[in-house]
This record gives C-alpha cells, sequence and structure tokens, in this order.
C-alpha cells in the first residue's frame, strides 16, 4: 500500500484563503505584533514568513526589533505596551529567546496578555484546553496538525492516538486536542520503554521529537495515519522529519512529508487565531 501523502502546503493555503476571505467579507483590520529580540538567522526568516503571510491575507502587522543585549526589563516594557494598546489583536515574540534570557523566557511569555497569546503559550490558554473550554487560544502546530488528520479522518472518536513528544509547545496540547476528539491518547517520551511497541499499536502516530527518521516502517501499524512534527536538517543540508519517510510511506494509510506537512499549516493557524483573537474583542 502507498499513503496518501497530506499535502500541508495546499490545505495551509486553504486555510489562508479562508481567513483572507473572512477578513474581506466582514470587513475587518486584524494587527498582529511581532517582538523579534537578537540576530538569530532562523528567527528573522520565520518572522519574515510570518509578516509576509500577514500581508497575504490582509492582517496588518507590526515588528518590535531589538538587539540581541536586550534585557528583560526592555522585552517586558515592549509587551506591556502591546497589552495595552487596543489596536493590537496579537502578540507573538518569536522564540527561543537569546541565550542570556532563557531563564526569563517563561515569565516573558506568561507576561502577554492571554487574549493577545496567539501562540496559546500562556497557563489560561494552557489551562482552558485542558479544561476543554473552547474560548482559548490553541498553539498553531497542534492545530494545523489535527486539521491535517481530519484532511483524511474526519471521526477520530475511539482511535488510539500516540504523540511522541511532551513539550508543552506541541506534546501536551496535541495531546489535549486529540482526547477532546475522543481519541485514546498515549504520550511518549524520551523515558517511554518499549517505544517501537507502542508506536505498533497507534492508528494515529504524531511524532515530534527532533531525531532524523527515528521511526521506522516497522514501528508503525499497517493504515496508521502518520504526523510527522519533527524538522531536522540532515549534513547535506536537506530537511527531514523524524519518520522515516520513504519506508514509512509504504505501511502508513496517509503521510505528511518534511518539509511540506505541518510545517505551512503552523503559519495559517497563527492567521487563524490572530483572526480569532480579533474577533473575541
Ligand atoms: P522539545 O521541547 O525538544 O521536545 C522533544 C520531545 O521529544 C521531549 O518530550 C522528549 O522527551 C522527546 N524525546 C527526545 N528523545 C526521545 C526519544 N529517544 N524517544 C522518545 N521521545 C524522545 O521539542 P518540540 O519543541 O516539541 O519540537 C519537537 C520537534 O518538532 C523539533 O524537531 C521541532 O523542530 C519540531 N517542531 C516543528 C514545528 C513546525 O512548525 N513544523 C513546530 C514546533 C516544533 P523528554 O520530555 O523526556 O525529554
Amino acid at each position: 500500500m502507498s499513503a496518501v501523502i497530506i499535502d500541508g502546503k495546499l490545505i495551509a493555503r486553504e486555510v489562508r484563503e479562508m481567513v483572507k476571505d473572512q477578513i474581506e467579507v466582514n470587513n475587518l483590520s486584524p494587527t498582529l505584533a511581532v517582538i523579534l529580540v537578537g540576530d538569530d538567522p532562523a528567527s528573522h526568516v520565520y518572522v519574515g514568513n510570518k509578516i509576509r503571510a500577514c500581508a497575504e491575507v490582509g492582517i496588518e502587522s507590526i515588528e518590535r526589533k531589538l538587539p540581541a543585549a536586550a534585557t528583560e526589563k526592555d522585552i517586558a516594557k515592549i509587551i506591556d505596551t502591546l497589552n495595552a494598546d487596543t489596536n493590537i489583536d496579537g502578540i507573538l515574540m518569536q522564540l527561543p529567546l537569546p541565550e542570556h534570557l532563557s531563564d526569563v523566557q517563561e515569565s516573558l511569555v506568561q507576561r502577554i496578555a492571554p487574549e493577545k497569546d496567539v501562540d496559546g503559550l500562556t497557563v489560561a490558554n494552557a489551562g482552558k484546553l485542558f479544561l476543554g473550554e473552547k474560548d482559548g487560544l490553541v498553539p498553531c502546530t497542534p492545530q494545523g496538525s489535527l486539521h491535517l488528520i481530519h484532511s483524511v479522518t474526519k471521526d477520530l472518536s475511539g482511535k488510539h492516538a500516540v504523540v511522541i513528544g511532551r513539550s508543552n509547545l506541541f506534546g501536551k496540547p496535541m495531546a489535549q486536542l486529540l482526547l477532546q476528539e475522543n481519541c485514546t491518547v498515549t504520550m511518549a517520551h524520551s523515558r517511554t520503554k518499549n517505544l517501537d511497541t507502542v508506536c505498533k499499536d497507534a492508528d494515529i502516530l504524531v511524532a515530534a521529537v527532533g531525531r532524523p527518521k527515528m521511526i521506522k516502517a516497522d514501528w508503525v501499524k499497517d493504515g496508521a495515519v502518520v504526523i510527522d512534527v519533527g524538522i531536522n536538517r540532515l549534513e547535506d543540508g536537506t530537511l527531514c522529519g523524524d519518520i522515516d519517510y520513504d519506508e514509512v510511506k509504504n505501511i502508513a494509510s496517509a503521510i505528511t512529508p518534511v518539509p511540506g506537512g505541518v510545517g505551512p499549516m503552523t503559519i495559517s493557524c497563527l492567521m487563524q487565531n490572530t483572526l480569532r483573537a480579533h474577533q473575541a474583542k
């Protein structure tokens, strides 16, 4: 069997079109503020992509750039100003912050007003997701991953979902979303024993580890839906996921490629979250 290749680029474009239509039809003017600290080239590329996506869908964006030497106080001041600015609907602080701020990164994230927290990382939004309250902002990558799963399987009820990785950014919210879909959810991590056996029982397998091609074909159940969140750069410069794609695509019923799978969904869901934050005002 050869798997359906889930086209994340196409589905992400459809989501962006929907956001664009809603903005145009309802004559809305959402605004996203992006805070970028330091000179990390990857962060600059990510922020550039987000700003471009905003322009594409009709979301106004403003950038607040700070030098790598910025202090906690400098960033806190900017967050407070953006929190108080009624024209700003969403605030995104590009992570990670420079190394010298790693100890205060979490407290700065928590300083963002929950109703503007379009990354869904504040305690208030994580709590709402945990309690099943629908009016919170959900982290973008798990939200996008669920959308991709739904593109091939509408009813997830009773399915066994295995999520590998338990980060606050991805694994934990992904597990909560799947639980809300009435999946039986197993969360796996670095201390999980017999991970291959755990994976082999998954109807839906979601990998967010950061280890190239770690999940082999004989770990995957025939017909499973496989979502690859990992982004790994190989020595030859190419990107790959956590799934051994070339092998697993012959076992799975559907699979996301890397690149072109989950990645593009993240930005589209950011657009969606910014629109939601604007509409909830
Ligand atoms: P993270 O915070 O580093 O978490 C990695 C998780 O993997 C941890 O829970 C860790 O377990 C687990 N893990 C590590 N080694 C393992 C092993 N041998 N077996 C089983 N589990 C293992 O990473 P993250 O932020 O969630 O990101 C994970 C990957 O997804 C990265 O490649 C990242 O680049 C990618 N990502 C992509 C997007 C996107 O837009 N496509 C967005 C976010 C993340 P412990 O908790 O026990 O340490």
